[in-house]
């Protein structure tokens, strides 16, 4: 079977087109991924997700994706959203969890998940933790990078993302073959609107103020996996994949 995984079903809550199904698994995993914005979780989560067969299930790609939609084909909630996302502030807790209910059946997938940027605060935490006791699920671990401040904000001030095909570039520690133009496809490589140094600041203060509490809470409910991220890609992923691996074991 081709597997088709566009994820259609959470980018557009799209009931009918959920062609993500995965091959039959050795091990489904339920996971969350933490840690303050530049520390790679978007990297991470693609990886994971080819190496584990769970969907990548990101809130900001939700709110990306409707940003390239036309403004009529946007729902009200959608162009809400978007003017908080636009600052690098926290969208409003009821929209971001009305839009992640309105996609929970891939809460429900038999291939597992892997939430990246969602849960962001306690009340969001609060809120995926009743969706998944209605839905019956558990979740196995949550994943939480850590990287020191300054070099978080080195990695997103360099950051340049392809405006066709959203490949990621580093404008000093992986830089294009020719400045400004995607190695992949040709296109345009831009500097996302919340990477420009205003909007990192408040990314930050809103990590810091909401995000960070998450640790505790998840400690508390003996979840928490914490791993350094100071690493190469590879390095990080291979150290992710021995966490979870022994977490399996120990839970056996
Ligand atoms: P990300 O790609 O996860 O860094 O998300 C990009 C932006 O989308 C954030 O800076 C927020 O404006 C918004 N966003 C994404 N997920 C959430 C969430 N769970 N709660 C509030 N805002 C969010």
């Amino acid at each position: 079977m081709s597997i088709k995984n566009d994820r259609a079903a959470w980018l557009q809550a799209d009931p009918g087109n959920c062609s993500s199904i995965p091959r039959a698994l050795a091990r489904v995993y339920r996971l969350i991924l933490l840690g303050a914005p530049g520390v790679g979780k978007g990297t991470q989560g693609k990886r994971l997700c080819q190496g584990l067969g769970t969907c990548h299930l990101s809130t900001g790609d939700v709110f990306r994706a409707a940003k390239c939609r036309a403004a009529g084909e946007r729902s009200p909630a959608l162009t809400f959203a978007l003017i908080f996302m636009r600052h690098g502030e926290l969208v409003p807790d009821d929209t971001v969890i009305n839009l992640v209910r309105e996609r929970e059946r891939c809460l429900r997938c038999h291939g597992g998940f892997l939430l990246d940027g969602f849960p962001r605060t306690v009340s969001q935490a609060d809120a995926l933790a009743r969706l998944l006791d209605q839905n019956k699920v558990k979740l196995d671990a949550v994943i939480n990078y850590e990287l020191p401040l300054d070099q978080l904000v080195s990695r997103l001030s360099g950051r340049r993302t392809c405006a066709v095909c959203k490949a990621v570039f580093h404008a000093s520690t992986l830089p294009p073959r020719v400045e400004n133009v995607c190695d992949h496809c040709g296109g345009n490589l831009i500097q996302r609107e919340d990477d420009r140094p205003e909007a990192i600041q408040v990314r930050m203060q809103a990590y810091e103020q909401s995000t960070r509490p998450l640790m505790d809470y998840y400690q508390q409910r003996g979840l928490l996996v914490n791993i350094p991220a100071a690493g190469t890609p590879d390095e990080t992923y291979q150290a992710t994949l021995v966490q979870l691996q022994s977490r399996t074991t120990a839970t056996n």
